[in-house]
């Protein structure tokens, strides 16, 4: 049996925001715009939410302090901030930072969470109203019911799932995203093709998303090398994010694997950027999983009219390498942590402990 199911009203397209402005402003009276330092004003997003809330009559205060990364610590104080402002909604506007820390926050405030609470699904029974406004192509998290938050204490990345963490609605305008510099464009296209590739690598793959896996790869193989060259280009920054809105969808299907796993480590402690982090562990992953998938990959390389190396060479012109080395001490370290990881399930295969050390070793 298999099934679609993705509760989150979608605008798409370039002037989404004012097309639909009376949407951005349905669902309370004031809101509290969730956002990093700078990203929000520089690509024009938090100008054209305010125009629209404007229009329609709608307060708002601006929490302007989530960091890449989000921390638990920004979470709980956003959450107490929304509590003391009489918003009634949330609007989370930036990188997967911002929105996924609106999304935290808004479950936090409605059921009353602490701290550590948040990473409990079953706890999470109702939120808040988000509305989700992506300024990269890369996360999808206008499309899953995921919140990835770094808890500060415990020095661990670790995700959320639960329902009603999917935006209430979404507006993804690609003029957004023109004023992404070329690392953060390569990154954050990486993380989106990690996301459609995973849909592919998930026990829980299903061929009713192999259209948008598909479809996406192809979008995101032909426009990166392209968009890096040309970053106002309007046609390729809607394909960009065409492509990471379909992997969003794929993995509020499938989850993420170890793919996604064994980065957090390299993003918590040695600071690499999420994308960067599935980026070079894209080919050794590929590599451990053909086997397991090895008809799907190669109808996808068909797809591509690529093959295996093609699709390894394609990769390598991003050289993506981590500035930090992974030591012996760090794998002895952070191996276990991504065994007992929550997206371990997902794997195609049980995966070892000895797989994870080695991956690690891999990248030396
Ligand atoms: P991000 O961490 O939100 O932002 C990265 C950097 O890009 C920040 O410095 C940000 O600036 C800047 N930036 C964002 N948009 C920009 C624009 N249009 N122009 C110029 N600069 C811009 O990046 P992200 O890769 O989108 O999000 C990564 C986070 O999402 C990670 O925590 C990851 O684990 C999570 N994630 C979530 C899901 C999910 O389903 N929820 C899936 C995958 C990943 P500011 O600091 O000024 O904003
Ligand atoms: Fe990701």
């Amino acid at each position: 049996m298999q099934h679609f199911f993705i509760p989150a009203k979608i605008h798409f397209g370039t002037g989404c925001i004012a097309a639909h402005a009376q949407d951005v402003s349905a669902f309370g009276t004031k809101a509290l715009i969730v956002t990093g330092a700078r990203s929000a004003l520089l690509s024009g997003a938090l100008d054209a939410v305010t125009t629209a809330l404007k229009e329609h009559h709608i307060q708002w205060e601006l929490f302007d302090e989530v960091h890449e990364n989000p921390l638990l610590s920004t979470v709980t104080a956003g959450a107490r901030r929304f509590l003391n402002s009489g918003c009634d909604f949330f609007i989370g506007i930036g990188g997967g930072s911002p929105i996924d820390a609106a999304k935290a926050m808004s479950a936090m405030a409605k059921c009353t969470l602490k701290g550590q609470e948040i990473y409990n699904a079953s706890l999470i029974t109702d939120a808040w109203p988000i509305v989700a406004i992506p300024t990269t192509s890369g996360t999808g998290t206008e499309a899953t019911p995921y919140s990835i938050v770094s808890d500060d204490q415990r020095g661990i990345k670790a995700g959320v799932g639960a329902p009603v963490l999917f935006p209430t609605i979404s507006f993804c305008d690609p003029t957004f995203t023109t004023s992404l510099p070329q690392k953060q464009t390569r990154d954050t296209a990486i993380d989106a093709l990690s996301h459609l590739l995973e849909g592919i690598y998930s026990r829980k793959r299903s061929t009713l998303l192999y259209p948008l896996i598909f479809d996406g790869i192809k979008r995101i193989v032909t426009c990166l090398p392209k968009a890096l060259e040309h970053p106002e280009d309007i046609d390729l920054r809607h394909n960009l994010m065409q492509a990471s809105l379909y992997g969003g969808m794929v993995i509020a299907h499938t989850g993420t694997t170890l793919q996604h796993s064994i980065g957090y480590p390299l993003t918590s402690e040695l600071g690499t950027a999420h994308g960067l982090a599935n980026g070079v562990v894209m080919q050794p992953i590929m590599e451990l999983y053909y086997p397991a998938v090895r008809q799907e990959l190669n109808d996808l390389f068909r797809w591509l009219s690529m093959n295996k190396d093609d699709f390894y060479s394609w990769l390598a012109q991003f050289n993506m390498k981590l500035e930090t080395p992974v030591t012996d001490e760090f794998t002895a370290r952070r191996a276990e942590e991504v065994v007992n990881s929550r997206n371990m399930a997902n794997n195609p295969f049980d995966v070892d402990i000895t797989t994870v050390k080695a991956l690690y070793k891999s990248l030396r």
